[in-house]
């Protein structure tokens, strides 16, 4: 039996380790086309993505790949694993059934499908003409629900949506956080509207040097502990952060010369994702476990430090004067006034502008609205009435026009179904952590307010960072914070914090 193992195993791990270095080269080829890559070399250059792709997708899928996973998922041979190959074995077996599932021709239809579509909502959006999309989402939700027959229903049709992004999370246990969480959010949302102490934003809206907002976001990252030696920031239009290896994560951000914060705060979130995969430990680089466990757990970290960190009255405490010096124009304005200001609540149509409260409305709409379309029945030529009246429900506004609303955001033209939860849930695991680590870490807040971040960062190697995949996001959760995911964590304190902020 020993022999037999050793046998299936070594080979098995090379060529899990072949199909990384496939992902590598793949997401630096990504990574290029994204921060600046020659436009005439696109086109060859998105072939060659497609090339690599494929040679990876076969390998994946290979004969040799289901002779050493037959082998290694026998129970007793599966059993005499070390903890990191177990889980390496079942993430591969996993992905190999789902990718087997689908008869290539649907894959292929689908391919052809979603890059049809992902042009005629860039239209649509701009023309804010959902009848010119409807047809190709149509489309997609149709073939997107013969996937789901083919890949297996779990407990509902949904459910084997989410758990593509969120494995261990249902429709069942989602319901009840979203529950939970819109039942203590609205109210306070509400009370925030008709608040009298609305923070003044009007100092935010001057022009700031866009080389000073450069060199203030290296200087946070710095103070992050991110390590510029496995690293590098660059610019793009939407901020990305990418993680090629752990001695390989690279953020990119965006310098808008009338918005100085959109810039910080980028750099704090794609800082907070970056540092996750810069600090996973190194028995897993270059394994297929090398990279954060779930979307959600991912999100987490980036909100962390963007939201509970860096909207934090300790943060601007101590880093506040070094802003004023790099923009003079500040210089007049109090502390306690930009904190405010950061802070502002506002009920909004776009979720990407959306403040760190009414976030989540945004997504427990997409999710609601995503389940009624798998589960319940409803037609996507109903979409913009349910769209509009879920926002006149939980935020109170309306939108003007599709573009605003339902066409705002790209994933559902490339059937990126399940993804949406991932945001709210990042939200929810980050406040759940942050108990646990102000438990821990009693002198946080201090800490913070003395620059020093560093121990933070340490924790959270410890704690989340260094596991990287080889544990699920719900053994993560319970090995960190003692207990399941619990959305009251994350009402608990947007109450603290905004009923102060609105004096409410
Ligand atoms: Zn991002
Ligand atoms: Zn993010």
């Amino acid at each position: 039996m020993e022999e037999q193992t050793l046998k299936h195993l070594e080979p098995f791990l090379n060529l899990a380790s072949k199909i990384k270095s496939y992902h590598e080269a793949i997401g630096l080829l990504h990574w290029d086309l994204r921060t600046g890559a020659p436009k005439k070399g696109v086109p060859t250059r998105s072939e060659t993505i497609g090339m690599l792709s494929t040679e990876a997708f076969k390998l994946q899928t290979s004969a040799e790949m289901k002779t050493y996973l037959d082998m290694l998922t026998k129970p007793e041979v599966l059993n005499q694993l070390d903890d990191i190959n177990r889980r390496l074995v079942l993430e591969c077996k996993k992905e190999y059934d789902r990718s087997q599932s689908v008869p290539p021709e649907k894959v292929q239809a689908y391919t052809v499908l979603t890059a049809k579509s992902e042009t005629a909502w860039e239209d649509a959006k701009h023309n804010s003409d959902f009848e010119g999309f409807s047809p190709y989402l149509t489309e997609i939700v149709k073939l997107k629900q013969e996937f789901i027959d083919y890949w297996g229903v779990k407990d509902t049709r949904y459910d084997t949506l989410l758990d593509m992004y969120e494995p261990d999370l249902t429709v069942e246990k989602v319901d009840a956080v979203f529950a939970r969480l819109k039942a203590r959010l609205v109210p306070l949302q509400e009370r925030i509207n008709a608040s009298e102490n609305k923070p003044n934003t009007e100092f935010l809206n001057q022009l700031f040097d866009t080389d000073q907002q450069e060199k203030f976001s290296l200087f946070i990252l710095g103070q992050m502990g991110y390590d510029f030696d496995a690293g590098r920031l660059d610019e793009s239009v939407h901020p990305f952060a990418t993680g090629l290896n752990p001695g390989d994560v690279r953020i990119t951000t965006n310098y808008l010369q009338d918005d100085v914060t959109s810039a910080v705060f980028s750099s704090l979130h794609e800082g907070g994702h970056a540092l996750y995969e810069q600090n996973i430990d190194e028995s897993l680089a270059g394994t297929l476990l090398a990279e954060g466990t779930s979307m959600g757990i991912h999100e987490s970290q980036s909100r962390l430090w963007e939201n509970m960190i860096g909207r934090s009255r300790p943060f601007w405490t101590r880093y506040y004067q070094d802003l004023q010096q790099h923009f003079p124009q500040l210089s007049d304005v109090a502390l306690e006034d930009f904190y405010r200001a950061i802070n502002r609540v506002e009920s909004s149509l776009i979720r990407i502008e959306a403040d760190e409260l009414t976030y989540n409305l945004h997504i427990i709409i997409r999710y609601e609205i995503e389940k009624m379309l798998f589960n319940e029945g409803l037609e996507v030529k109903d979409l913009p009435e349910t769209w509009n009246a879920k926002y006149k429900e939980y935020l109170g506004i309306v939108p003007p026009n599709d573009g605003v609303g339902v066409l705002q955001d790209v994933h559902w033209s490339g059937g990126d179904f399940g993804y949406f939860a991932s945001y709210s849930l990042g939200n929810m695991y980050a406040a759940q952590i942050l108990h646990t680590l102000r438990q821990e870490l009693p002198e946080f807040d201090s800490y913070i307010a003395e620059g020093n971040l560093i121990p933070i960062k340490e924790w959270l190697t410890d704690k989340i960072y260094r596991y990287g995949k080889s544990r699920t996001p719900s053994e993560l959760i319970l090995a960190v914070t003692g207990e399941e995911l619990n959305p009251d964590y994350l009402a608990d304190y947007l109450e603290a914090k905004y009923t102060e902020i609105y004096k409410l």
